[in-house]
């Protein structure tokens, strides 16, 4: 096997195929390792069909007893404050993340305290009564507790991939359009040519249980995400980032960011639902709507009447234990799987890239938790996302 990084700088030649945050994160790391790297998506990146669109994204170290991607996270904090001073744009609102615990469903709340308690994240821990007077917009009579995680908040999701490409772009990276097909061996293809290069990482996301029938298809199951934009009050700030967290509602299958920029309100009511990635246009189902205004009912009332004002409607990729995937193909000793999203990798891009990176050029293994092989179903206690 060959070790990448014992070759002079510049030797590698390495390929990432998708620009979204796994891939424009993991092609800025490789050329910091010292490899030429082209970058190739179908689309520019920071368009509207991939995943890693919108204008925000919760960044929360909260993920029941999972100690790795709790550890990551705080992590990729640093990182985001690195990449916000290096892009020079604003890309991390520290606004704080609270998480609603909701009466007799408050198992993978318990863990997480215990979890931060042992790596030292800091936290509050608030009585429903104290969550009412400190953050009046939400109404909480069916929550036990709520736990505050001051050091999270928000990615300015859009604005973070077009700025990591354009950095990659500046520190000498290249980004190309193309479709980079697979044939029957599953083996890469660019406009029916074998792509060829040292080491090709895949970044597909969502497009990429299509890509890989075989490697990826039985692990990778694509679901749809509507979220909706509501108004803020006229001339009332008390649902800016200034004075309102992101919050996280297990019981009621939702999350939502405050304003930012003025954006409006943005509330997610998970509702599973199918995606063509492909052909499904980007526009949410009426039944979503009316879910939506129902919890914002229940959840904001202060919100009641206000309008919506944006939606957004997306694809994810999830495995059976909602780990991520990076792992080398089984049959093509070169070519690197690098996603598997499951609905939270945005928060942990620059850590994903880096470490995608370093097991790119074979520095280290992957983690046993990222391989294609043996993922099991994980039961809402095991599983980070508490589902
Ligand atoms: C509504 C919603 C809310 C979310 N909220 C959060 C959150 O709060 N916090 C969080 O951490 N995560 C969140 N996530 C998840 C997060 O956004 C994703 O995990 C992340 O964006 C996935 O990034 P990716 O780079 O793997 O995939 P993508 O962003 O989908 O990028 C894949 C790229 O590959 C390109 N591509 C595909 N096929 C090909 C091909 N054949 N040839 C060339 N290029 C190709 C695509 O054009 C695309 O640019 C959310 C996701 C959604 C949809």
């Amino acid at each position: 096997m060959t070790n990448f990084a014992s070759r002079p700088a510049g030797h590698t030649h390495a390929i990432v195929v998708g620009g979204g945050i796994a891939g424009v994160c993991t092609a800025l790391e490789l050329q910091r390792r010292g490899a030429k790297v082209r970058l190739i998506d179908r689309w520019e990146p920071g368009h509207a069909r991939a995943a890693s669109s919108d204008y925000n994204r919760i960044i929360r170290a909260i993920s029941g007893r999972d100690e790795f991607y709790t550890t990551w996270v705080r992590q990729a904090r640093h990182r985001w404050l690195e990449l916000q001073a290096e892009t020079g744009q604003k890309l991390y609102y520290e606004n704080g993340t609270v998480i609603l615990a909701t009466e007799g469903q408050c198992s993978w709340e318990d863990a997480t305290s215990e979890t931060f308690d042992k790596l030292g994240v800091p936290y509050h821990r608030f009585s429903p009564e104290e969550v009412a007077l400190r953050f009046p917009q939400f109404k909480v009579p069916d929550i036990s507790y709520a736990l505050y995680e001051p050091e999270s908040g928000m990615i300015m999701a859009h604005r973070a991939v077009v700025s990591i490409a354009q950095l990659f772009e500046r520190e000498g990276g290249v980004i190309e359009r193309g479709h980079v097909s697979t044939d029957n061996n599953e083996q890469l293809l660019l406009e029916d040519k074998t792509l060829e290069a040292d080491i090709i990482v895949v970044c597909t996301g969502a497009w990429m249980g299509e890509m890989f029938p075989r490697t990826i298809k039985p692990i990778g199951f694509v679901q749809g995400i509507n979220v909706l934009y509501t108004s803020t009050p006229d001339g009332d700030a008390s649902f800016d980032h200034t004075q309102m967290p992101c919050w996280i509602d297990h019981g009621q299958h939702s999350f939502g960011l405050p304003s930012v920029e003025g954006s409006g309100v943005k509330a997610a009511v998970v509702i599973p639902e199918t995606i063509d990635i492909e052909n499904d246009e980007r526009l949410i189902k009426r039944e979503s709507l009316g879910k939506t205004r129902s919890y914002i009912e229940k959840r904001l009332p202060k919100l009641i009447g206000e309008r919506i004002v944006d939606s957004k409607f997306n694809g994810i990729i999830i495995t059976p234990d909602t780990h991520f995937i990076l792992d080398w193909h089984p049959e093509h000793e070169h070519v690197l799987l690098a996603g598997g999203c499951s609905g939270h990798l945005f928060k942990h891009g620059p850590v994903f890239g880096d470490f995608a990176a370093g097991v790119a050029m074979r520095e280290y293994g992957t983690a046993d938790r990222f391989k294609i092989a043996g993922r099991r179903k994980l039961s809402p206690k095991e599983s980070p996302s508490g589902r």
